[in-house]
């Protein structure tokens, strides 16, 4: 195991469902973008695709989201929850900051 990884027993059915804000559903299917790649760009030097995951749409309504739209939501309900109560102390250090001394 990799030096700064951690291991968390969360069980899911103790956590709260993401809801489409649109439908309120709680299922979603990944939505994958496809680039079509060059023989220059390729690193099998052969012509062909890559595909990446653009982020999730609402199985009951088709609404899709960015994944980064989808935390942020995330985010800001678990700072509303009662859950959230207990916070891990923690300081930001911003760029530049890194090697001064206090
Ligand atoms: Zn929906």
């Amino acid at each position: 195991m990799a030096e700064n990884t951690m291991n968390l027993n969360i069980k899911l059915d103790e956590l709260d469902d993401y809801h489409c804000t649109e439908c309120g559903g709680i299922q979603f299917a990944p939505i994958f973008g496809i680039k079509v790649i060059g023989a220059i760009q390729s690193p099998t030097g052969r012509a062909g695709s890559l595909h990446h995951q653009m982020g999730f749409m609402c199985s009951g309504c088709g609404a899709a989201k960015t994944i980064v739209d989808i935390s942020n939501e995330c985010k800001k309900a678990a700072d509303n929850s009662a859950k959230s109560l207990i916070e891990i102390p923690y300081r930001v250090v911003t760029e530049g900051e890194e090697g001064k001394k206090e």
